[in-house]
């Protein structure tokens, strides 16, 4: 039976990256760069006033007081159009080239215009060159790679690619994901269930985690215990770049999933794996054509807990690898236990867990929490702590955790 880390690596090498296309730079948020992004300007683009007030030469301003000659006043948008000269300045606001000859500027509170004749009364702290100013290309210069391919863009990336001018670029696809549960025990979650039935809430947190992890979320309904029934769903989901199931694929007598997959066409890359909850988990893609590209496919155990574990460990890492993320995996950050406890079992648990990072450390206390069934322990963690086999933890003893949000 593989390690998590061994099907991680699995998942890794067996999904490839959606093709890139170009995207307008409207409809990218979420979406991972697949280009090089160079600078086609400085940034600033020239000398510029950061705050309203005069230009001045700051050699004429040497203890902080002058009076000086008013030449002419500048906009943002608009162009200087004179020198100034020794005893000069110009009335200048936010944003505007800084004119030939001035090298600092004084905010408009430590001066006083006069109309009449035109003059200003300087009376700052400090005016010293380049005071209140920025000088072009300090934030960025022409031909520099600004943005690697990798880069998830959020709204600041976007904002870069906008003051860089790019309005289309290339981006990588983002997955479409189909979610089937399976079980003739569920009922959708709008309804009050009956004798032996529960609600659907796996198809509910399913979707959620896929748009969180950055995809698309294809929501399928349920599928019942029934093989044609089932095979037609398979089918309909198989259209989707990741098709994500939720039970089926224990040791029951209706766990229809792995061998109707199989008869689908999706083969088996691994089916367990050492880990609680969520060992009877099945992973296997069914392969690209030229017609169609391949369809990645997660049996994921309906136990509502073991499908959030395995969702987060196993869905995500292939949902992210399909984005063009560089690190696909989950984020493992070392914390130290709160308190004492024991994992007599054979197999790592991810156990429900809070992380404490005020005091600078992590500290990880485990959520109580009744076993794969109990979703509700979930809601008061914000993390997964791992729990090695065989270990005895007691109060500081270092623990890794993954992190939900
Ligand atoms: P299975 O993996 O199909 O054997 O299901 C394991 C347990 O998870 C059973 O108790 C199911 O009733 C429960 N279960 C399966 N699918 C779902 C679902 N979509 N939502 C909530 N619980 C589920
Ligand atoms: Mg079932």
């Amino acid at each position: 039976m593989l390690s998590v880390d061994e099907a991680l690596a699995k998942i890794v090498e067996t999904v490839a990256p959606l093709s890139a296309r170009p995207v307008a730079l409207d409809d990218a948020l979420g979406l991972v760069l697949a280009e090089d992004v160079v600078a086609d300007l400085d940034s600033p683009p020239f000398d510029k006033s950061l705050m309203d007030g005069f230009a001045v030469r700051s050699a004429d301003v040497p203890d902080g007081r002058a009076t000086l000659e008013v030449v002419e006043t500048i906009t943002a948008g608009g162009v200087p159009t004179k020198t100034i000269a020794g005893g000069q300045a110009a009335r200048i606001m936010t944003g505007a080239p800084i004119p030939d000859g001035a090298d600092a500027v004084v905010k408009i509170e430590e001066t006083r215009f006069d109309e009449a004749t035109g003059r200003v009364e300087i009376e700052t702290s400090r005016c010293e060159p380049r005071t209140n100013t920025i000088v072009r290309g300090t934030n960025t210069r022409s031909g520099e790679t600004v943005l690697r391919t990798g880069r998830r863009l959020r709204p600041q990336e976007l904002g870069t690619l906008a003051e860089l001018g790019r309005a289309t670029l290339s981006a990588f696809g983002r997955p479409r994901v189909a979610i089937l549960a399976t079980g003739d025990e569920l009922v959708p979650v709008g309804e009050t269930p009956g004798a032996g039935q529960i609600r659907n809430s796996n198809e509910t947190m399913l979707v959620a985690q896929v748009r969180r992890a950055g995809a698309e979320a294809v929501p399928l309904g349920i599928a019942r215990d029934e093989r044609a029934h089932l095979r037609e769903r398979i089918e309909q989901g198989l259209a989707c770049d990741v098709l994500l199931l939720s039970g089926g694929v224990s040791m029951g007598t209706l766990d229809l999933v792995p061998s109707e997959l199989q008869a689908a066409g999706v083969r088996e890359v691994f089916h367990k794996v050492h880990v609680k909850p969520g060992k009877p988990v099945w992973f296997g893609l069914r392969d690209a054509t030229p017609e169609r590209p391949a369809t990645y496919v997660f049996g994921l155990p309906g136990n509502p807990v073991s499908s959030m574990v395995c969702g987060e460990l196993f869905a995500r890492t292939a949902i992210r690898r399909l984005t063009g993320l560089p690190h696909a995996g989950p984020r493992v950050e070392r914390g130290q236990m709160n308190h004492p406890y024991v994992n007599r079992g054979d197999r790592p648990v991810y156990h429900p867990a809070l992380t404490d990072t005020t005091s600078g450390q992590t500290w990880v206390t485990l959520a109580p929490w009744h076993g794969s069934s109990d979703l509700r322990a979930t809601v008061e963690a914000n993390a997964m702590a791992l729990l090695l086999p065989e270990s005895e933890l007691t109060r500081g003893s270092p623990v890794d955790v993954v992190r939900w949000d």
